[in-house]
């Protein structure tokens, strides 16, 4: 992607090129996870976005984003529909990721 494409997203978003593939995006993924996409594309959830970005890598089955075993991925600790095993574990990083939603990094 070239600078020029980033910084017309990041100053146009709602507008020409950006917003239809924004729309475009939205109307490819099923029904029930557009609000979540939505809430990701304010900019102001990164929770939000990881759960919209694992979503859409697992072709939107949340089961498979739970069994994910992609270990090395960046992503993996923080991703959503985790199961109830190493509760404890991932209660450390619930917190860092909702200190990371409130800016924190
Ligand atoms: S953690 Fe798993 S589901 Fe999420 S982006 Fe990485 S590989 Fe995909």
């Amino acid at each position: 992607m070239l600078i020029e494409e980033i910084s017309c997203e990041s100053t146009n978003i709602n507008q020409g090129p950006s917003a239809e593939r924004i729309a475009q995006r939205r109307a490819d993924m099923p029904d029930v996870y557009r609000k979540n996409y939505d809430t990701a594309m304010t900019g102001n959830s990164r929770k939000a976005g990881v759960k919209a970005f694992c979503l859409e890598c697992m072709m939107w089955q949340r089961e498979e984003v739970r069994r994910c075993t992609s270990v090395a991925c960046p992503l993996y600790p923080y991703r959503p529909f985790q199961d109830t095993e190493n509760a404890s574990e991932r209660a450390d990083l619930t917190t860092e990721t909702e200190n990371f939603d409130q800016g924190e990094e």
